[in-house]
């Protein structure tokens, strides 16, 4: 059974539905399982999925690295985890939720899929569409870059170039979607929000943290690691929620704004402009869904201007990781609340590091290099 996540209404699951008449989005109701052994999250937490996950659709997806950042946890006072979602097949956590997407679109008979994104859910669907053998259609945005198009290209899909007002693309695909016989799973669809939940259930397998900081856009991310540790609580795995962060870039966040003002609802962010691109929805479809979570939770909502975020992104290169602009978020907003004193030295902090650095090359500046004579090589080594 599906249910809104803001009037309780309910939805068969025999049918595509993906928001509610209500305008707000849709959700499975809490699973409440027991942990078996598997080498695959997707095994070992098998009870908590609302299908059977076949390892044939699989590319790989979850089962990431959680990595202590030494330096930064000695320089911040508290000890700092790293989820690395860059080691996902096309390198950022959409595959978790896109692996669960192809599932649904196979268990109602679809024989097409598609996204709207201009970025990391574009190469995502793109790529389980393929190995799927599904014909896939990604909606983009007529202003997005040549180098986002190419990273595309290789898998084939359809890439459809939209010209006209963006922001509502995302329920006008809806409507297609259902005319054309095309299921698109975007950024907050039901089931890619079940796929994110693998990432709580991996955590709390290595540490119960007192923070959980989530970079977020669409709101599906966070609304998906929220579901899975609640669904942890309700089947005795855990006794206590972490405090939950929702992080946007200052120059787009419309979901911190309505926090901040003690709004129920998200407005239009106007004149969004941000480095971290993938973050930058200014009327997120989830953004209220999220609003409510917040509140209900007592979790933050915290922004980080785009210096701070460049200078996140260099300082987790220093711990060997290469994470996109957007995925630095989280680590300068640790840094921010350490700041404020909201959060006690010593605690247990999980940033998501949501997508690899490698997709925004463009953003590094020029590195600095030494000269070297071969005839003096070795004077270049120092003492
Ligand atoms: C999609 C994305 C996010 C935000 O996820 P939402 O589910 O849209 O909130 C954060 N970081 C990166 C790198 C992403 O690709
Ligand atoms: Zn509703």
């Amino acid at each position: 059974m599906l249910k809104c996540t803001a009037c309780g209404r309910e939805y068969s699951m025999r049918k595509p539905y993906q928001r509610c008449e209500c305008g707000e989005p849709l959700e499975l109701e809490l699973f409440e399982s027991v942990p078996g052994i598997g080498r695959r999250v997707w095994e070992r937490f098998s009870g908590f999925f609302p299908f059977d996950l076949k390892p044939e659709l699989s590319l790989g997806e979850g089962d990431t690295p959680l990595t202590k950042a030494k330096k930064l946890s000695r320089e911040i006072g508290v000890k700092v985890y790293l989820k690395n979602e860059t080691t996902n097949p096309t390198w950022s956590f959409k595959d978790r939720g896109t692996y669960l997407g192809i599932h649904r679109a196979l268990q109602l008979g679809f024989k097409k899929i598609g996204t709207v994104s201009t970025g990391n859910m574009a190469a995502s669907v793109a790529a389980y569409g393929a190995f799927a053998g599904l014909e896939t259609y990604i909606l983009v945005s007529s202003t997005i870059a040549e180098e986002k198009l190419k990273a595309l290209e290789v898998y084939g899909a359809k890439i459809v170039k939209v010209h006209g007002d963006y922001g509502g693309l995302y329920y006008k695909s809806l409507e297609i979607g259902q005319k054309k016989g095309i299921y698109f799973i975007n950024s907050d669809d039901p089931f890619r929000v079940e796929g994110y939940k693998s990432i709580s259930f991996e955590i709390i397998e290595e540490i119960t943290p007192d923070y959980v900081l989530v970079p977020t856009s669409s709101g599906g991310l966070f609304r998906g690691i929220v579901k899975g540790f609640l669904e942890l609580r309700e089947s005795g795995l855990i006794e206590k929620l972490p405090t939950f962060v929702a992080v946007q870039a200052e120059g787009c966040s419309p979901i911190c704004r309505a926090f901040r003002e003690g709004k129920e609802k998200i407005e239009r962010f106007k004149n969004p402009h941000t480095i971290a691109h993938a973050i930058e929805n200014p009327y997120p479809p989830s953004g209220n869904a999220v609003l409510r979570r917040l509140k209900e939770l007592s979790g933050l909502c915290v922004t980080v201007r785009d210096e701070e975020i460049l200078e996140a992104q260099r300082a987790l290169g220093r711990e060997g990781l290469f994470v996109q602009p957007a995925s630095a978020t989280g680590v300068a907003a640790i840094r921010k609340l350490r700041e404020r004193d909201a959060i006690e030295k010593g605690a247990k902090v999980v940033g998501i590091l949501t997508g690899a650095g490698l997709k925004t090359l463009s953003y590094i500046k020029a590195p600095k290099v030494e000269e070297c004579l071969l005839e003096s090589f070795e004077e270049c080594f120092g003492e």
